[in-house]
């Protein structure tokens, strides 16, 4: 056994340092090591790999990366209560696990983490979607990201046009990504159990993304799915000239922003770009 194996449960870590779950933190613990286990076992081929987590709370989940071969661990958690419950863990983990209290939302994993870097973590929800798009900026640095949602944003990152539950965040994390949802966890897997289900969803980085720039890209979503029942021609005027936009990027003006996939917004984006550009 490791020494990490050896460590108490993580009920007694929750009651020894007085770790009442706090909701405006988003914790919602995991305190069944099959279930990090699972979760750690879904990231793949860590050898080597340098993973960054976000928000570690007890610990679970940090125990189960620290059990692969992954090469070590980061672990970004704001709340001090919990650096000071993890200390246990770092001496166990024999130089493996490095902690930084701090902000996820501010922190440049980048430096924290060596390449080549993974991202594992069941995210605070309040933060999930922002952490995300951050992350999908610069997501080349990234192997993989393996992540815990709550289903509803679970089931919008990998949606189809056509439906809906299609919208920015789709969009936007196909086209940096491969979003591969890959499994359900019930919400009496946690400690407390959030209203609803959640989603492990991995995203691994595309190759050869369709060429576009991030904030056009974030600019042509957010006027097109603003007005998700209107026409392009009309949902995209706050752009200014709908129609010439429309038009250089070979798309139809009376169709609406769901039916668009992700190679339309890119051609959308790229016209707007050389628009301002001109
Ligand atoms: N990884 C633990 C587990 O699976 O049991 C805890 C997951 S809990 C859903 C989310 C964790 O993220 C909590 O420990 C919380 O304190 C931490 N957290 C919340 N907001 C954060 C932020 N902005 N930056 C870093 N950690 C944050």
């Amino acid at each position: 056994m490791s020494r990490i194996d050896d460590l108490p449960p993580l009920r007694d870590v929750i009651a020894r340092f007085d770790l009442g779950a706090r909701k405006a933190l988003g914790q919602n613990f995991l305190l069944d090591l099959n279930l990090t286990g699972r979760i750690a076992r879904a990231a793949g081929d860590l050898a080597g790999v340098t993973v960054v987590e976000v928000g570690p709370g007890p610990g679970g989940l940090t125990r189960a990366l620290l059990n692969t071969d992954a090469a070590g661990v980061v672990a970004i958690e704001r709340d001090a209560r919990c650096i000071t419950a993890l200390a246990d863990l770092v001496e166990a983990a024999e130089g493996r696990l490095r902690l930084v209290e701090g902000d996820a939302l501010e922190a440049a994993v980048e430096a924290l983490a060596p390449a080549p870097r993974a991202i594992v973590a069941n995210l605070p929800y309040n933060v999930a979607t922002p952490l995300l798009i951050g992350w999908l900026r610069r997501i080349e640095r990234f192997r993989s990201l393996t992540l815990m949602f709550q289903r509803e944003v679970a089931d919008r990152l990998a949606a189809k046009p056509g439906g809906k539950t299609y919208g920015r965040l789709s969009v936007i994390a196909q086209w940096r990504a491969e979003v591969r949802p890959l499994f359900n966890l019930p919400a009496r897997a946690f400690t407390p159990p959030p209203k609803i289900e959640s989603t492990v969803v991995q995203l691994v980085p595309r190759q050869a993304p369709e060429p576009a720039e991030f904030e056009a890209m974030e600019a042509v979503t957010a006027a097109a799915f603003g007005q998700r029942r209107k026409m392009l021609r009309a949902s995209l005027k706050s752009l200014g000239d709908a129609e010439s936009l429309i038009e250089r990027a070979g798309l139809v003006p009376t169709q609406r922003a769901e039916e668009i996939p992700v190679a339309g917004f890119a051609a959308l984006a790229r016209a707007y770009r050389e628009r301002v550009e001109r």
